[in-house]
């Protein structure tokens, strides 16, 4: 009861400050976007820092889409003091559930549906380029200015002397505006390449443009992606998958001479763009289908140059075998083209593959006859069983574990090829198989 007369009142006393501000202020932009829930959420995050007089802002990508009016999930918080600390506050308060890191000094909230991400205000120094940087406590300014964007590096504060107060001191509301991604400094790329990747990644999600000079360091500085570890580049692969069109961020790094980095016989191109519309077409609408996108992708690639990948991106067992399948599936495809196949050759052909491989395959070739075959395949043979066990054989006389084994294969041969269809056929056919032995 007296949380809920507490909430009132704080959201009083919110609503009445944000008319009072209302330049650079984004308090009705929070109240008319954001559901109630995590405005009220804001509010009393923003009061905990006012008790421990630290300053809290929501940062980053969730300031960017306010002010473009989308909405996000995943939320960033800086405070100037202890996130650990008001992540466990918020945590009682909502009920959610807190994952702490005490040594970067960060927390991750997870609660309803948001994901809220705490960390302390910090500077970052890039003792050698592509390494991690090392850090120390500091002020928002200096955590906005190791941003990697303009449109990234705003911030808005949540106390309530200032709630709704925007900082924008790298002129993100400007590049926003003009639709440009913007490095905040000379180095950005050469500090953190993986920017690189995030750059296009903004670029191509948003519809911006790469402001000239970006694009110049950004060019400058392809080879430093030579300086960052495999699995942070598998980390920005696996977000631009994620994002609604990868294959106009993969177009866009081949273009630029991004993409060749990740290995040389990548290619961006319409064949991939109409490849991965087929992909969402057949997708489930609330998934999305980055092992698909990621086998399609390194389609074009020998076996050595996709080992070569796998182990670079240090991609996980699954995903490693989906993608040999996928090449080794394609190099059968060959085989899928003969119209008088029996079903049970296609079975054998496509057997024992990742599901992945084989979907992949059938999407790749252009060949309607072995999607065909290949759809036989997902739809029907990989079902195929016998119904006789090898117990049933034994029962019926079978003995040796070999002779056993050779007529269940003979039996899923006469199955899949529609020789047999009962239990009934198939006791037939084994006593025949008896007979002729005897
Ligand atoms: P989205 O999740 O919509 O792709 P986001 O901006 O929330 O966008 P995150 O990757 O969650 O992206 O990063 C949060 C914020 O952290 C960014 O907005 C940016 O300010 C900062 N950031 C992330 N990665 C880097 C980086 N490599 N260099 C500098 N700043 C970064």
């Amino acid at each position: 009861m007296y949380s809920l007369i507490s909430c009132v009142i704080i959201q009083k006393v919110f609503s009445k400050l944000c008319i009072m501000f209302k330049l650079n202020n984004l308090c009705n932009k929070i109240e008319e976007q954001l559901p109630a829930k995590l405005v009220n959420f804001m509010q009393k995050a923003g009061q905990i820092a006012d008790n421990q007089e630290q300053g809290l802002y929501l940062v980053g990508g969730a300031v960017r889409d306010l002010l473009l009016g989308q909405s996000t999930l995943d939320l960033d918080m800086v405070i100037e003091g202890n996130a650990i600390d008001l992540a466990q506050q918020l945590a009682d308060f909502t009920e959610g559930k807190i994952k702490i890191h005490p040594r970067f000094n960060t927390a991750n909230l997870k609660w309803d549906k948001w994901s809220i991400d705490l960390t302390t205000a910090r500077t970052e120094t890039y003792v050698k380029p592509g390494a991690l940087p090392e850090i120390t406590p500091s002020t928002i300014t200096n955590d906005l200015s190791r941003r990697d964007f303009t449109i990234n590096a705003m911030a808005v504060s949540l106390n309530i002397n200032h709630y709704g107060t925007l900082n924008d001191q790298h002129g993100g509301t400007d590049d926003l505006e003009h639709k440009l991604i913007r490095v905040l400094h000379e180095k950005s790329f050469t500090d953190d390449a993986t920017r690189i990747w995030r750059a296009l990644r903004y670029e191509q999600r948003l519809d911006f443009h790469l402001e000239p000079d970006t694009l110049r360091l950004l060019k400058r500085d392809i080879h430093m992606l030579d300086t960052i570890n495999g699995d942070r580049i598998r980390y920005e692969v696996e977000c631009i998958l994620g994002e609604k069109y990868p294959e106009k961020i993969l177009h866009r790094a081949e273009e630029l001479g991004v993409l060749p980095k990740l290995s040389p016989a990548l290619k961006g191109n319409k064949w991939l763009g109409e490849k991965f519309q087929q992909t969402r077409e057949i997708s489930s609408p609330d998934t999305t289908p980055k092992n698909l996108y990621i086998a399609l992708l390194v389609y074009p690639l020998t076996s050595t140059e996709t080992e070569r990948l796998i182990s670079f991106l240090r991609v996980n067992k699954v995903l490693a075998q989906t993608l040999r399948d996928t090449i080794n599936v394609k190099n059968k495809l060959i085989s899928l083209t003969d119209p008088e196949l029996k079903p049970a050759v296609i079975y054998h052909l496509l057997h024992g593959y990742s599901r992945h491989a084989v979907i992949v395959n059938a999407i790749a070739s252009n060949l309607p006859i072995v999607k065909q075959n290949i759809q036989l395949f997902l739809d029907k043979l990989r079902y195929v069983k016998p119904t006789l066990t090898g117990n049933d054989l034994q029962k019926m006389g079978i003995t040796q574990g070999l002779q056993i084994k050779k007529t269940l294969q003979k039996l899923l041969e006469a199955r899949l090829n529609e020789k047999v269809n009962s239990k009934q056929e198939e006791i037939k056919l084994v006593e025949k198989q008896i007979l002729a032995n005897k």
